[in-house]
């Protein structure tokens, strides 16, 4: 991300949270305020906790099995979304949970997103209810704009011909989609609403009619998404963190996360094998220094999911990456 983008947006008198990607090497600026805790306020006053499983690509079959490590294991936050196609089998895994009286409802943070094929005034609540049936919760704890990309009814990924939905511009298919969001945070299905992969001008756009200001814009790949979506750097290689891991005895995914956390921001660290869920919770036990957070600075910040997917000649409103991002990085 661009050096010049803060950690919390300022609007109207209000903050939105952004939840930070990992780091690769170059340039960049990242404060060092060396602490952390183990929820984020909202500019709603709703505690977030800053640890969330991440359970894109987590398969079906393994990701019960995931959320179930996670949730024993001291987790109190799952990001999910319609669009990870898993909902229903975390929903199996939180029931059970929820049985066998491992932990409460309302103990639990739970995020979910709107995809891009329900855009517009009314199909964002068919959507919520989708995700509510199969997540089989009464209310999320925060829905999401999940792309600023509106797309024709039914159509997920891979980038296929007309599957845009070009029949309003981005900021009026924007406007109607929030103030459908706006309602379902009346209705109190979705206690907090936000965006996700929306870029500074995107959200100052959204200024101009929003009477909920977005609690969140969701960053995300903590860990550098190693090993999904095509992407090549391992974030999780590089030397810098495996020396800053060995001087506190911590592994390269625990500094990058503690990192992120130490910005004070949320993290979503992906994984379904129960030993990287536990260790990759481990990070409010101990602090990077100023010395090692200077150091880290000097890392370059990247989106390594770059939303490529999006951008395409004919069809997409984004003709290249940069429209998607509004030329931010
Ligand atoms: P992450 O940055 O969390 O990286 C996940 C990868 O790292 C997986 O290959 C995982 O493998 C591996 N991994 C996990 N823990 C460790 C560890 N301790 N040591 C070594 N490797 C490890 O990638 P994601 O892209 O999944 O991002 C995290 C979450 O953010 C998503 O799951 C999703 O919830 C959210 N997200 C949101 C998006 C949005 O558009 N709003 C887009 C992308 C992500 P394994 O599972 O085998 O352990």
């Amino acid at each position: 991300l661009a050096s010049s983008e803060a950690s919390v947006y300022s609007f109207h008198g209000q903050s939105v949270r952004e939840e930070r990607p990992g780091i690769i090497e170059g340039q960049g600026v990242m404060a060092s305020n060396g602490s952390a805790s183990s929820h984020i306020t909202l500019n709603n006053g709703r505690q977030m906790p800053v640890v969330g499983l991440g359970t894109w690509q987590a398969a079906p079959g393994v990701v019960g099995a995931a959320v179930d490590a996670a949730v024993r294991g001291g987790y109190r936050h799952i990001d999910c979304a319609y669009a990870y196609f898993n909902e229903k089998e975390v929903g199996d895994a939180l029931q059970k949970l929820f049985k066998e009286g491992v932990v409460k409802r309302e103990d639990l943070w739970i995020t979910s997103k709107l995809w891009n094929d329900h855009h517009g005034p009314e199909e964002p609540f068919k959507c919520l209810e989708t995700t509510l049936t199969n997540l089989q919760l009464e209310y999320l704890d925060l829905y999401l704009i999940h792309w600023p990309v509106p797309l024709n009814k039914g159509y997920t990924w891979p980038l296929q011909p007309h599957m845009f939905d070009t029949t309003r511009s981005i900021k009026e298919d924007t406007k109607e989609t929030w103030q459908a969001m706006e309602k379902i945070a009346e209705s109190g299905k979705a206690r907090s609403i936000g965006v996700s992969n929306f870029s500074a001008k995107k959200l100052e756009d959204m200024m101009e009619y929003a009477k909920v200001v977005p609690a969140v814009n969701q960053a995300y790949s903590p860990l550098g998404t190693w090993g999904t979506s095509g992407v090549k750097i391992n974030l999780l290689d590089h030397p810098l963190l495996t020396k800053i891991g060995e001087k506190y005895g911590r592994t390269p995914a625990q500094v990058s996360l503690r990192w992120g956390v130490q910005m004070g921001n949320s993290v979503l660290p992906k994984s379904t094998k129960a030993e990287r869920v536990k260790e990759n919770l481990q990070v409010s036990d101990f602090s990077l220094s100023d010395e090692d957070m200077s150091e880290l600075e000097k890392l370059e910040q990247t989106r390594f999911l770059q939303g490529t997917f999006w951008v395409n000649d004919s069809g997409s409103f984004y003709k290249k990456a940069e429209d998607l991002w509004d030329g931010e990085g």
